[in-house]
């Protein structure tokens, strides 16, 4: 199919992995098949100019993004990044790959995403204020509580969130907690939610290592990325018994075969400006060698586009576990299928966000809230039976489990297009 011409063929990134994804998909779609072509545009693609007024009073300007990628079940979901290579192809490609995470949870939602070109390490706290409500300001005509709700992303957090709901809330006139997920809990934010992406990647990967006869107890993992999601996801799986043997973030790579403490790790990080490789309790290693770790799971939780043809071969890890958004390439997902590695694909294993994402979207739609126990049990029965879905699928079928998660979604997708037809 020919690309939007707002696209140029270099210039595709991650959205080429997305076409991709979905080229493999459509033979296993039967009838629906013929309404693939629907997630092959994005719905609606907004950019904007976000001026912003400098600590020293220049005024900078920055390409701001929000892609709805499919609304067909629902208002649109996703997160909001912040990071200087955001570029429209890859926030289109986020956008589609919330289309499938909401779908294979069966949530009633769509898939969207935006994000800024920006280096935000470079801003000072209301700087970051300021770019974030204009940023807000300018996407306000298409996002709402029943419309698009934005949720933390690479790079931005709570209070990020916190900003966005009071910018949208002062322009609309009311009050209005559910354009935001992802929130402070005093301003209608979720037990749970801060956590619930690295506990999800736990889960999913504590039910295929049930199938796979795999022990949790001592079992090592190497994880990149310690923020958001590798953060609590090295929590967890240690709380689990399991072992967190390397971890590399934007710094560098530590490695301690004895293991590496989550907790002191992350006190270490948040007493002045400490940086991973100086933590005294692990070793450094050249970042290259990340990959070759010897470890049971292996959990990409920063960037997309990190397991490649350059160092797949290379893995020895026997489960992969996707907490970032598209962290492997379809080439170096094949070299891995290859040696026999399983691959938990992103839009199941790092879908616990969003699903606690729901229930923090619910409740402010209810105005009332649940205990952490309730969202923590919710989350892993939401998590386990989805997982199961998918992974008997792939089983029945003789299908990868990222091909069945997609079957799955698109799936749901399509026959919601289906059922609401072609206007006019
Ligand atoms: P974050 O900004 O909180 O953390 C990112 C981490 O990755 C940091 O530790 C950073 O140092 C590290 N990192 C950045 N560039 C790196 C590089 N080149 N090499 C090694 N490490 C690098 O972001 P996050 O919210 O944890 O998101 C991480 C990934 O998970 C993204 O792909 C995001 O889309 C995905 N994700 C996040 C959520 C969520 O709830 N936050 C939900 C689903 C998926």
């Amino acid at each position: 199919m020919q690309l939007p011409s707002y696209l140029h063929n270099d210039d595709i990134g991650q959205w080429g992995v997305f076409l991709e994804q979905i080229d493999r998909v459509t033979p296993h779609l039967g009838a629906l098949g013929i309404w693939a072509d629907t997630l092959r545009r994005p719905k609606r693609c907004l950019i904007v100019d976000v001026p912003v007024r400098m600590d020293d009073g220049t005024v900078q300007h920055y390409e701001g993004f929000r892609v709805q990628h499919n609304v067909s079940r629902g208002p649109g979901k996703g997160g909001l990044r912040y990071h200087p290579d955001v570029t429209l192809s890859e926030v289109m490609a986020l956008a589609g790959w919330m289309t499938v995470k909401v779908a294979v949870l069966n949530l009633p939602y769509g898939g969207a995403k935006g994000g800024i070109r920006v280096d935000p390490k470079t801003f000072s706290s209301s700087e970051l204020e300021r770019l974030t409500r204009r940023y807000t300001s300018e996407v306000g005509i298409i996002i709402g509580p029943d419309k698009d709700i934005m949720v933390p992303d690479v790079n931005t957090n709570e209070k990020v969130m916190a900003w966005v709901m009071d910018t949208y809330s002062i322009n609309v006139g009311t009050t209005s907690p559910g354009v935001v997920t992802g929130k402070p809990v005093n301003l209608g934010g979720s037990l749970g939610r801060r956590d619930a992406t690295g506990r999800g990647c736990y889960v999913v990967a504590r039910e295929a290592m049930r199938r796979l006869g795999m022990e949790m107890n001592g079992a090592r993992v190497a994880i990149q990325g310690f923020g958001n999601v590798g953060d609590a996801a090295a929590r967890v799986f240690y709380e689990s018994g399991a072992k967190i043997v390397a971890i590399q973030d934007v710094a560098g790579t530590i490695y301690n075969p004895a293991g590496i403490h989550p907790l002191q790790l992350k006190d270490f990080l948040a007493a002045g400006k400490n940086s991973l490789v100086d933590f005294p309790g692990a070793e450094r290693l050249p970042d290259k060698d990340f990959w070759s770790v010897d470890c049971d799971i292996l959990l990409p939780a920063a960037l997309e586009n990190q397991i490649t043809v350059g160092n797949a071969d290379s893995i020895r890890a026997r489960l992969i576990v996707e907490g970032a958004n598209g962290p492997t390439s379809p080439q170096a997902e094949d070299i891995l299928l290859d040696k026999g590695i399983v691959i938990l694909p992103d839009v199941i294993a790092n879908a616990g966000g969003v699903t606690v994402s729901y229930f923090e979207w619910v409740q402010n739609l209810s105005s009332f809230f649940w205990k952490e126990s309730e969202i923590n049990a919710r989350l892993d029965q939401a998590l386990s039976d989805a997982f199961k879905a998918v992974w008997d699928l792939s089983h029945a079928r003789k299908i990868p489990l990222r091909t069945a998660a997609f079957v799955v979604a698109c799936t749901r997708v399509l026959e919601a297009r289906q059922l609401r037809g072609l206007y006019p």
